[in-house]
């Protein structure tokens, strides 16, 4: 089968013919319909080779939905030909974090060598893929499956770091979204399903503000060295209650420290290298900042069920297997608006 593989640190990933993977015991083979192209994967590309964790080559993806094309020996609950989509945190399905459904934060996957799809594990940038377990599927019966992909990854992540500031994002309230990409526009629109917040979105172009207004910004600032102040302004000098940074870079983080209000939380999922200090005077009084990872089991079943009720709908862009180095070129030069998905 065809897969796309980053095969050598620091070069472009290729489009190479690898062995048909067959399903082990407890395992399933999906005949992979679409895959979501993440700009976490444009930095794994981007570490360097000492510290490079995953063996290489490795067949990129950590977004993927499937047709079930075969099950390993003793997999019930599913059958040949359901579409699903794959949780992509695995873990080890036993630690107390597991049996919450956590497996996003499993106490032993590192010790026992578990690693995500794409991210490790071979990924959905391929004809077929592995999935290790039936309990990192989803069922997504009534979703289209490209529009449905990118809600693994870029749906799921957002909705667990809304989902824990819910309790500030009350009517009166303001959420500030940073960096309206894959992951931010799926953001704006979860923060307008899940809370009467009014939303504030930061970018660097015109073209990104654009595409924020249109899923439901209420406002949208240009990322610079003024955006907090216009924030402030926006706010009537109180700030905001919920600050989402999906870029990370120590610019964005500055500006959510400035814009979180009292009591507010700073959520930094961007993986951009970005810190904010803690400590008095650092921030307003009491202000949340945490760096969370993906999300949990139930919380896929959520967003989906999210998507089912109508209440997201991702930009995306697609192309062909063959076109996919071509995906992460546009993606790194901020050229995709909205998801780039790939259809192998
Ligand atoms: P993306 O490229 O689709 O979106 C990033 C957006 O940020 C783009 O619209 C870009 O124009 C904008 N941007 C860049 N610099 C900016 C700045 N200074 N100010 C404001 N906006 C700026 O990327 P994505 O796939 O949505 O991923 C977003 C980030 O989240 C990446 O760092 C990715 O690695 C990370 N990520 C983290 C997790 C997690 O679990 N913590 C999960 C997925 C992705
Ligand atoms: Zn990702
Ligand atoms: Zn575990």
């Amino acid at each position: 089968m065809k897969a796309l593989q980053y095969r050598t640190v620091g070069a472009a990933p290729e489009v190479v013919t690898v062995p048909d993977p067959e399903p082990g015991p407890g395992q399933v083979l999906l005949k992979v319909t679409a895959a979501g192209v993440c700009h976490s994967d444009i930095a794994v590309m981007s570490w360097p080779a000492e510290s490079f964790p995953y063996e290489l080559p490795l067949t990129l993806g950590h977004e993927g939905v499937g047709t079930i094309a075969a099950l390993g020996a003793g997999v019930t609950g599913f059958a040949e030909g359901d579409s699903v989509a794959v949780y992509g945190p695995w873990g080890c399905g036993a630690c107390a974090k597991c049996a919450e459904g956590k497996e996003n934060y499993c106490l032993r996957a590192d010790e026992l060598g578990i690693r995500p799809p794409g991210l490790g594990a071979p990924g959905s940038m391929a004809e077929y893929m592995i999935v290790d377990d039936a309990r990192h599927l989803a069922p997504i019966e009534g979703l289209d499956p490209v529009a449905t992909v990118p809600l693994t990854d870029a749906g799921l992540t957002p909705y667990h770091a809304i989902k824990r500031s819910l309790p500030k994002l009350v009517p009166g309230s303001t959420a500030v979204v940073i960096g309206t990409g894959g992951l931010g526009h799926v953001a704006i629109q979860l923060l307008r399903a899940m809370t009467a917040s009014r939303v504030i979105a930061l970018d660097v172009s015109e073209e990104k503000l654009a595409l924020a207004r249109s899923v439901g910004a209420h406002e949208a600032v240009l990322s610079d060295a003024a955006a907090a102040e216009k924030v402030k302004e926006l706010t009537g000098g109180r700030g905001a209650e919920a600050v989402f940074d999906f870029v990370g870079v120590q610019p964005t983080v500055e500006t959510a420290g400035a814009v979180a209000a009292v009591e507010g939380d700073v959520t930094i999922v961007g993986i951009g290298g970005g810190t904010l200090p803690v400590g008095f005077g650092a921030t307003n009084f009491e202000v949340n900042v945490t760096a969370p990872y993906w999300g949990s089991r139930a919380e896929l079943i959520e967003v989906l069920d999210l998507a089912r009720a109508g209440a997201v709908a991702v930009h995306t862009e697609t192309f062909s297997l063959d076109d996919a180095p071509k995906a992460y070129e546009l993606l790194h030069d901020g050229k995709i608006n909205g998801r780039a998905v790939i259809l192998p």
